[in-house]
């Protein structure tokens, strides 16, 4: 395998491009205007340097890296000579089913179609194909060229085959690759996004300050990060919706959203990207509380 499609150039997409590209892969990265890929590619460049700082990488592998990706606007040159494709356009139900009916018209037939999707069903997904044998979910973690997990996700149709390239390929990428099932949130999200939950939920409840919950959890649990700060990282609006994909996929009230969540995201606060959530990231680097307690 020496061909990777990269589709999207945004948090993961860059990111995914990135590590392809360091450990010599020939990466093609799409998205749909030329501005996101310049802003990807910068991105990029200066993660790069960050690593020539820190004595990690060298100018040079820098330069090999950066002359490992060529970029396009249209994905059907950018997945003419694909062996893998990895997706990670905005996570949209509709937009990855018209990207992934695209791919299989236009990605070689031998080609494996592999997902980013957060919460998306990877079957659901594989249906728009007709190719689902080929069709899994890559789940890479933020920030990609530093987090070692990818959880593989089989999709009900995906082929040991194709499972067992994807986990080989993933360990000469460095990363710990790990094989889960297709149910919704997988197993990461499942696991965080309830706990994420509570913790807005205890806020909530008035039971405690938005510091004191994620110190106890820093603190106590030695998470290197509380879950309210976490979920601001995140995106409260993606937490939503991932919330909600369990809860329609489930049909159990335990994964209902906090009235909260919902609340913070209809008013336009979803955490770093918006400037504030639980904590206020607008006027410096460093987040101050917004709210102690909402009760
Ligand atoms: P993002 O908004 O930063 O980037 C999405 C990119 O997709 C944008 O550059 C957009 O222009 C591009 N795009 C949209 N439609 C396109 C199309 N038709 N063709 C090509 N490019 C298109 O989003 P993100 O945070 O990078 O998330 C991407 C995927 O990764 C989602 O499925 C998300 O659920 C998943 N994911 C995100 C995280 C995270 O922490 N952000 C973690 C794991 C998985």
């Amino acid at each position: 395998m020496k061909n990777v499609t990269v589709i999207g150039a945004g948090t993961m997409g860059n990111g995914i491009a990135h590590t392809f590209a360091q450990s010599g892969f020939k990466v093609s990265l799409v998205d749909r205007s030329q501005e996101s890929i310049d802003r990807g590619l910068g991105i990029i460049a200066k993660n790069l340097d960050r690593m020539i700082a820190k004595e990690r990488i060298t100018e040079a592998d820098k330069e090999a890296t950066l002359n490992n990706i060529t970029s396009f606007t249209d994905l059907k040159e950018g997945v003419s000579k694909a062996d893998l494709v990895v997706e990670a356009a905005t996570e949209n139900l509709g937009l990855k089913l018209q990207i992934f009916g695209d791919l299989d018209q236009f990605a070689p037939a031998d080609c494996i179609l592999s997902t980013n999707t957060s919460s998306i069903s990877i079957t659901q997904i594989a249906a728009a194909t007709q190719r689902p044998d080929k069709v899994i979910g890559m789940h890479f973690m933020n920030p990609v060229p530093i987090m070692k997990l990818v959880e593989i996700i089989r999709g009900y149709s995906t082929s040991n085959e194709v499972t067992t390239t994807i986990m080989e390929l993933s360990k000469q990428l460095g990363k710990t690759p790990t094989e889960v099932n297709d149910y919704p949130g997988f197993v990461a999200n499942r696991i965080l996004m309830p706990m994420i939950n509570e913790a807005i939920e205890t806020l909530f409840n008035g039971v405690a300050g938005v510091e004191e919950i994620d110190t106890v959890m820093k603190l106590g649990m030695a998470h290197p990060m509380g879950p309210l700060q976490l979920a601001d990282f995140i995106g409260l609006d993606v937490c939503l919706s991932i919330l909600n994909v369990m809860h329609d996929g489930f049909k159990n009230p335990k994964y209902a959203p906090c009235p909260l969540l919902v609340n913070m995201v209809m008013a336009g606060k979803k955490g770093v990207k918006s400037g504030e959530g639980f904590y206020d990231y607008s006027a410096s680097r460093k987040a101050e509380v917004v709210s102690k307690s909402f009760q």
